[in-house]
């Protein structure tokens, strides 16, 4: 048996994932529309592809990957796009954003689908391929999966397959892992191939025991080694570092990648998805979501990608007492500003909320330096300094205590006897510092284009200056009768005039500046 490591800090908050498991995976039924974001992953958005008014077949691509990091996007099925403008999104801004709406036909006509053999290809162009179906990290935070297979001349020791789906409320992992193991395994002895990963260890919390049973059996019947391991539940433990650290006893230094340390995770949703697209040809057209909370009947759904959110909650009836809905679990979520947004890849859960269920906190008081933040941070870090660093907008002192290091995990909101919303003090910190960052790289970008400006202009100024000098050492040798160059003591002339002109010139240009 393999011998597991212990994290820093943690904590055991109520699961509540029973309500969702209950029942196997549905399929959500066709919506009446489909607003599709062009920017639903890490990076740059997608560059539209259609137009309105133009029919669209099911996986067509309608958004290409702009940018080295960037996805792409697909019609989730056959119809005709409606319309190509800003709609408002699941986004902590609140701000709109570029989308297709598509009105299906009800068809789901494929586009012609092309299956692959993974072992003919180089993995650069497996990669290339992933980044062409849409494949994203569908743990959360959607980044490009091409990205993370691109490791250079990194050697990879260990891929890990993140199953710990450690946040309350989800379970989308979960009921992938009971109902779609083989093809999970598929899906990592692929990824395992491009990395060229000497083991593949898939970490599930002991809370989970049906999707580890599955995995155990999908490995044993694949012939694969890799190895299902069960680790201890607890908050969290599905951190990318925190897993890790788990399963290896290595750390990822401060700053640093986790293929720096010869490890690379993928969450096992992102894993089947990458099976999807290479044996089947298929893009990333939906995902598993599980919608949960104040509902009648909680469970995980087959959903389109850019399904209207409040189609989606209908589908297990909410109850009227709701007054709120969460994106994510109700650690790390998001609050949705409203359930008129789209399914994205990264909802993985919709939580209805209501009083009962999560009641407002109480005021928050001052912090009495119990030190109960700093016991359960798994990133080690010091929450109440960095509390007192963003409260007093002392931003530098905040990065050098390791701001960037935090996962934004709650786990220190979440004991904290003050009441104290931590959280979205390092957020707003790190919000402002980038906010900065932005605001300097445009200053110096601006003050380069101007530098560069004066300098073309100082340059023309001396290529007329030369230019003129030629002329007059023509016109003298034709004065003079001569045709070739021009005597010592007229070069010498020259030279100087030359100099004078070029030294006028630089004056103008010192007086520009000024
Ligand atoms: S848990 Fe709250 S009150 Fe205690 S030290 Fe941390 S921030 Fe302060
Ligand atoms: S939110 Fe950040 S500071 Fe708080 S416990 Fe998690 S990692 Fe530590």
């Amino acid at each position: 048996m393999r011998a597991l490591y212990h994290f820093h800090g943690g904590i055991h908050p109520p699961s509540n994932k029973t309500q969702s498991t209950l029942l196997g995976i549905a399929p959500a039924p066709l919506p009446s529309r489909l607003i599709v974001p062009f920017h639903q992953h890490a990076g740059e958005a997608a560059k539209p592809l259609v137009h309105a008014g133009e029919k669209v077949l099911k996986g067509q691509l309608i958004g290409l990957p702009d940018g080295f990091i960037s996805s792409a996007v697909h019609a989730p099925t056959s119809g005709t796009i409606a319309a190509i403008d800003m709609q408002p999104v699941a986004h902590p801004s609140g701000l709109p954003n570029l989308c297709a709406t598509l009105i299906p036909d009800g068809k789901e006509e494929w586009i012609p689908l092309k299956v692959i053999d993974y072992h003919s290809l180089s993995p650069a162009e497996l990669q290339q391929l992933l980044r062409m179906a849409g494949v994203v990290g569908l743990g959360g935070a959607a980044f490009p999966t091409d990205i993370k297979l691109r490791i250079g001349k990194q050697k990879i020791n260990t891929l890990i397959l993140n199953a710990a789906e450690c946040e309350p409320y989800i379970t989308c992992d979960d009921m992938l892992m009971r109902e779609r193991a083989a093809e999970i395994v598929q899906g990592a002895e692929m990824l395992r191939f491009m990395v060229d990963a000497g083991e593949v260890l898939v970490g599930i919390e002991d809370n989970k025991p049906e999707a580890i049973t599955a995995m155990q059996q999908a490995v044993t019947d694949s012939g694969m080694p890799f190895e299902v391991v069960s680790i201890p539940t607890i908050y969290p433990g599905g951190g990318a570092k925190q897993l890790i650290r788990v399963l290896t006893g290595l750390e990822v230094p401060s700053g640093k990648l986790p293929t720096d340390i010869g490890v690379q995770c993928f969450n096992v949703a992102t894993t089947y998805s990458a099976y999807r697209a290479l044996a089947h040809g298929e893009p990333l057209l939906s995902r598993i979501v599980t919608v949960t909370g104040n509902v009648r009947q909680a469970r995980n759904y087959e959903v389109l990608i850019g399904t209207p959110i409040n189609e989606l909650v209908a589908l297990s009836e909410v109850l009227p007492d709701s007054n709120s809905y969460i994106m994510g679990g109700p650690m790390m979520g998001l609050p949705l500003p409203t359930v008129h947004v789209p399914v994205i890849k990264a909802t993985n859960c919709i939580i209805a909320a209501s009083e009962k269920l999560f009641p407002p906190p109480p005021p928050a008081l001052p912090c009495i330096r119990c030190t109960r933040c700093v016991e359960v941070c798994p990133a080690e870090l010091q929450p109440q300094d960095l509390y007192w660093f963003a409260k007093a907008r002392d931003f530098g002192k905040a990065q050098a205590f390791s701001l960037f290091d935090c996962i934004e995990c709650g786990a220190c909101s979440y004991v904290c006897p003050s009441h104290i919303p931590l959280v979205q003090y390092y957020r707003f910190a790190k919000s402002e510092i980038h906010a900065r960052e932005k605001e300097k790289q445009t200053a110096d970008s601006a003050r380069e284009r101007h530098e560069f400006h004066l300098h073309r202009i100082e340059r023309e100024k001396q290529e007329k200056a030369e230019k003129l000098a030629a002329k007059e050492r023509a016109a003298q040798a034709a004065k003079s009768g001569t045709t070739g160059s021009a005597a010592p003591n007229e070069a010498t002339d020259i030279e100087v005039r030359r100099a004078h002109i070029r030294e006028l010139a630089q004056s103008h240009v010192e007086h520009s500046k000024e």
